[in-house]
């Protein structure tokens, strides 16, 4: 394909995609396709001639949107969501054809200060306050593996990454078991190793009991340990659980440790300030991380870390040999040294255009609507016949069982999201809630309606019939 043929091709790319995104009700939300199905109708080589545009655009449109699950679907009510307003996918295009690395502030002026300045409207926007700076990542994995290894090097007064661990006390981080498993991969990469990520006791909200964290870190002081850090829940992934953040910030300060909070996916809703209690005493962790890519809106992918103090982190990650040297620039910014990766994407321009199209306002009423429409679910269900709600709603997360008399309500549950997700008018996935098999449903996906979120009634009626 030539240059001179990129208009051409980029427009019936948009054309298709118009086309795909106005018609995703129609399609059955799931991939409805076996495995091996997609790599059997691709060829085993590549090619040595270069083939046709039109032949490669007709295969991908023969081949690929059937073979995936649509993440964009109003009706995609499994896992969390991964959102893509229309202005952002824009904002992509825009970013994918002028395809910078924005290592350094010199390769990328206009994407570094684009980015300090995202950062900060997000920070104020979720009532963070503003001794808060950060950085756009590519996911929560990186940013908590970020904090974790800020965490270990901090505690070890920075002689980790000059000497290694092989001589370095045993360090300990303290989470609950309602913590993602980010944080397991977090302790794991960093040497820490997954024996000291220590799972502090839960009270009945699955809340982490600040008494139990402090008994913990004391139990470790006193056998040698060197507790580096705890890491924070707020939306849990299984059922939206919270820690009191202000409580276990509060033991962390004390006990010196570094705190990190893991708002991957609850951090969009703080744009609405009737949700924040739900981190109140915010403001006294180091790190923080939310995906705006989950529920605000933005095209993934896009993570965002605050930081109360960059300097810790940068001086864990950040590395400058001589050719990266931007000479005369000392007072810059150079992103790459508060991440892991030196390349990076210019994730910061469709923050840009998400909150400029839409306005705070107008993402603050989507959120809302999703936590309105899951709370009127919610009792709809629960007034179903042999359904029941197995953790409550937070924000708009719940799990429910199916529970026909007679049957083994976890088998029954089971089977019952096989039918709805095999039925593909919508997407539910599962959990492990107190030793029982459960459903989760949460609605986040940009334009889904009230009808949509309702129409799961409808699924479960037709299909619960035990
Ligand atoms: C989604 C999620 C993660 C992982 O996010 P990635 O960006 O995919 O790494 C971590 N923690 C929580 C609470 C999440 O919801």
């Amino acid at each position: 394909m030539k240059l001179s043929d990129f208009t051409r091709w980029s427009n019936r790319a948009t054309e298709w995609g118009q086309k795909y995104l106005d018609t995703l009700r129609s399609r059955p939300v799931r991939a409805q396709v076996n495995p091996g199905e997609v790599i059997a109708q691709l060829p085993d080589r590549a090619p040595e001639q270069p083939e046709p545009m039109e032949r490669i655009f007709a295969d991908f449109t023969r081949i690929v949107p059937d073979a995936m699950t649509h993440w964009q679907h109003p009706r995609f009510f499994a896992y969390f969501p991964s959102n893509a307003a229309p202005a952002s996918m824009v904002a992509e295009q825009l970013a994918n054809t002028i395809s910078a690395q924005c290592m350094l502030w010199q390769t990328s002026p206009a994407a570094t200060e684009i980015e300090t300045r995202m950062v900060d409207w997000l920070r104020d926007a979720l009532g963070l306050p503003d001794h808060f700076s950060g950085v756009i990542q590519d996911s929560a994995t990186s940013s908590t593996l970020s904090a974790v290894l800020t965490m270990r090097e901090r505690a070890l007064g920075w002689e980790g990454v000059a000497k290694g661990l092989s001589s370095a006390p045993r360090l300990r981080i303290y989470a609950s078991s309602q913590t993602h498993s980010s944080i397991d991969k977090a302790v794991r990469l960093a040497g820490i190793g997954q024996d000291n990520l220590v799972k502090v006791a839960c009270d009945e909200n699955c809340a982490m009991r600040p008494d139990a964290l402090a008994r913990a870190i004391a139990d470790d002081r006193a056998r040698g340990y060197l507790p580096a850090g705890v890491v924070i829940c707020v939306g849990g992934t299984s059922i939206g659980a919270s820690d009191d953040v202000a409580a276990i910030v509060e033991v962390a300060r004390r006990e010196n440790l570094y705190s990190h909070v893991d708002a991957a996916w609850a951090g969009s809703a703080m744009i609405c300030p009737e949700f924040r209690p739900l981190w109140a005493g915010i403001e006294g962790a180091d790190s923080i991380v939310f995906n705006p890519h989950k529920w605000l809106g933005a095209q993934f992918d896009c993570s965002v870390q605050f930081l109360a103090d960059p300097s810790a982190q940068i001086r864990t990650l950040g590395l400058r040999p001589d050719y990266l040297q931007t000479l005369g620039q000392d007072e810059v910014t150079n992103y790459n040294e508060w991440v892991i990766p030196l390349g990076r994407r210019f994730r910061a321009l469709k923050l840009w255009f998400l909150m400029r199209a839409y306005g705070l306002q107008g993402l603050r009423e989507r959120i809302r609507n999703h936590v309105a429409w899951v709370a009127e679910l919610e009792r709809e269900i629960d007034a179903l016949p042999h359904f029941r709600i197995t953790s409550a709603r937070r924000l708009a997360l719940f799990t429910f069982q199916y529970a026909p008399p007679g049957r083994d309500a976890n088998a029954a549950t089971e089977s019952l999201l096989k039918r709805i997700n095999d039925d593909g008018r919508i997407y539910l996935t599962q959990t492990t809630h107190e030793g029982q098999f459960v459903i989760r449903m949460t609605a986040g996906s940009f334009d889904t309606t009230r009808e949509d979120v309702m129409s799961v009634l409808d699924v479960l009626r037709d299909l619960a019939t035990d």
